[in-house]
């Protein structure tokens, strides 16, 4: 099977759409579509027809596109089946035990709640999409879950491998880096990194995608047992819950 093209569409301020393109089946499907025109003309540019609406979550900056896009295209939708009522347009609900098929390839889906209640992730060959549950070098704000509810769905995610790509709901990678370096000044990855992403910003280019491994090193979410981390936090004994709640709660206000 050939590898599946992706390409980010940015929409609204600073979120990203995502074409994924199966060129054997001719099939194209675009992730989390904010509003509907980005989505058309990166549609366009590329000669691909919309066949599937895949939605990470329920809110509007992942759905304002369904309506549109299935009315000019006639393409199928799919999300959280926990969440049909608050998908527009929703056709196929999917959850782990269903997951879902993108023609004849296999697509894992993860529930990873707590940004909202039924959240997913999408995760097909190396790529993962996670929507606002977990960014570069941050994760989502807890509107509907507890600090222990996004450290399971995060750990979840960290059972990837290493090499899976990140694809994210936002760019907002320079933000959350800066907030990783209040908690780990002498990370010599999060350093390197941090000059990477200010440079790609500086020419307005994304971040996005990364890597599990990256995250695994340079994303404080995924490193509630740092001692470095801990010692930041006045917290070196407490356990990775309590850590992780802290820093959540810290970055609310950053
Ligand atoms: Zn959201
Ligand atoms: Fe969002």
């Amino acid at each position: 099977m050939a590898a599946l093209e992706i390409e980010l569409v940015p929409c609204l301020k600073d979120n990203y759409a995502y074409l994924v393109h199966d060129p054997d089946a001719g099939l194209t499907a675009v992730v989390d579509p904010s509003e509907p025109d980005p989505v058309r003309k990166a549609l366009a540019a590329r000669r691909w027809k919309l066949t599937h609406i895949l939605n990470t979550h329920h809110h509007f900056d992942h759905t304002g596109g369904n309506i549109p896009l299935k009315e000019m295209y006639g393409a199928t939708i799919v999300g959280p089946g926990k969440d049909r009522d608050r998908i527009p347009g929703i056709d196929v609900g999917v959850d782990e035990t269903t997951g879902w098929k993108f023609g004849a390839r296999p697509v894992r889906v993860l529930e990873i709640p707590a940004h909202t209640r039924a959240h997913i992730a999408f995760v097909t060959d190396d790529a993962a999409f996670t929507g606002d549950t977990l960014f570069a070098m941050g994760c989502g704000r807890l509107f509907e879950g507890t600090p222990a509810m996004m450290w399971k769905s995060l750990s979840k995610l960290m059972q990837l491998p290493d090499a899976t790509r990140i694809f994210c709901g936002h760019e907002y990678t320079l933000n959350n880096g800066r907030f990783a370096q209040t908690l780990e000044p002498k990370n010599p990855d999060l350093t390197a990194r941090m000059r990477d992403v200010e440079a790609a910003r500086a020419r307005n280019a994304p971040t996005i995608p990364s890597t599990l491994g990256l995250e695994k090193k340079t994303n404080p979410f995924l490193r509630p047992d740092s001692a470095a981390i801990r010692s930041s936090l006045g917290l070196a004994q407490s356990g990775d819950v309590e850590v992780f709640a802290e820093m959540r709660k810290r970055k609310d206000s950053f």
